[in-house]
């Protein structure tokens, strides 16, 4: 059974309620501002264990571990100039940090995959408070099952997870709605494993350098295990970059199309001013009710590729792959 546990009114026992199933080695799903994430202790295999089999994940593909604040992160991974200035800058945020694991880390290998390196984040809300109260990392993937779209409201959470995780903390929506970005430090020059909800330019800009965007055919940029090219992918097939609209389709509209869209099956809108920041807090509802209305295909109209467009594209991308 999952229980529904409400914070959105003046429910004083959610903090207790969900750290004591997190404590006998149970998951729940709690929010972030980015997306909701199925979080267990980092420190207990066997909550680790039931995160992968609850989300059908691919054990070879980390955790990011959700921390308290900086003081907790430095406890667990080396940090250095660049994770201070950062931290300091984005935290608690959409910013996920990779950094060499600490030996005396408690956190299991299991979180981590067996690399040597750890991905560590402060979100905003009731994630980190529950570390805090545990005094304890807390691993957390998006709550959805793997592969599949995020779940950016409790509601998405129960229709893929419902009796497979003990709790769903119920916050209402994600404020952000697409995850985090997830920011390699471990060599001189930093670099971008996953696009997210903090922007290229804002990290440029607090760092004083230019950062790359990691592709898999770049040898020498860090393993980033879970950069599948299908990811994010509702049911039905995806067709990107649309500029007309073919029967049988649903669309997923960024701003006023100027092609007939009478005949859609279904349009969902992403934001008519052609706002980012509001398309990528839509985003992944709109696609979990455009692959409920029964079209054979979704088309996508073109979204600039900057600012929240790399990382909007980039989950459009995945969605869109051939699946294996
Ligand atoms: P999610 O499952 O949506 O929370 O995404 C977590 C992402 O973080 C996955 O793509 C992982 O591959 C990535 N990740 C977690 N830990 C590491 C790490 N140590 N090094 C590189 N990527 C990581
Ligand atoms: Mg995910």
């Amino acid at each position: 059974m999952t229980l529904l546990i409400d914070h959105t009114t003046t429910n004083a026992d959610w903090l207790q309620d969900i750290t004591s199933f997190l404590n006998c080695g149970e998951i729940c799903a709690i929010p972030t501002e980015t997306v909701y994430g199925l979080a267990g202790r980092a420190d207990m295999p066997d909550a680790l264990i039931k995160i992968y089999e609850a989300k059908k994940r691919p054990k070879f593909n980390p955790l990011i571990c959700h921390v308290a604040d900086i003081e907790m992160a430095a406890q667990h991974v080396q940090m250095n100039k660049k994770a201070e200035i950062l931290a300091d800058a984005f935290w608690p945020g959409a910013l996920t940090l990779v950094l060499p694991k600490k030996d005396k880390s408690t956190v299991h290998d299991l979180a981590s995959a067996g690399l040597d390196t750890l991905a560590v984040r402060c979100p905003v809300g009731p994630l980190a408070e529950c570390a805090r109260e545990l005094s304890a990392p807390l691993a957390a993937p998006s709550a959805n099952l793997s592969g599949y779209v995020s779940a950016t409201c409790a509601r998405d959470v129960l229709d893929d997870l419902k009796g497979r995780i003990s709790a769903v903390l119920d916050a209402g929506p994600c404020t952000i709605g697409i995850e985090s970005t997830i920011l390699s430090l471990c060599d001189d020059k930093p670099i971008i494993l996953r696009s997210g909800g903090i922007t290229r330019d804002a990290l440029e800009n607090i760092l004083g350098e230019e950062i790359a965007l990691y592709h898999s055919q770049n040898k020498k940029a860090p393993i980033a295990p879970g950069m599948l090219s299908s990811h994010y992918a509702p049911c039905s097939k995806m067709r990107l970059n649309a500029d007309t609209l073919y029967k049988g389709e649903a669309l997923l509209a960024f701003g006023t199309p100027v092609f007939p869209v009478d005949k859609a099956v279904s349009i969902a809108q992403l934001s008519a001013e052609r706002d980012l920041q509001v398309a990528s807090y839509n985003l992944f509802s709109h696609l979990r009710m455009l692959d409920a209305c029964g079209a054979d295909q979704i088309a996508v109209m073109p979204i600039p590729n900057e600012g929240l467009g790399e990382a909007i594209n980039d989950r459009l991308k995945r969605a869109a792959a051939p699946k294996y």
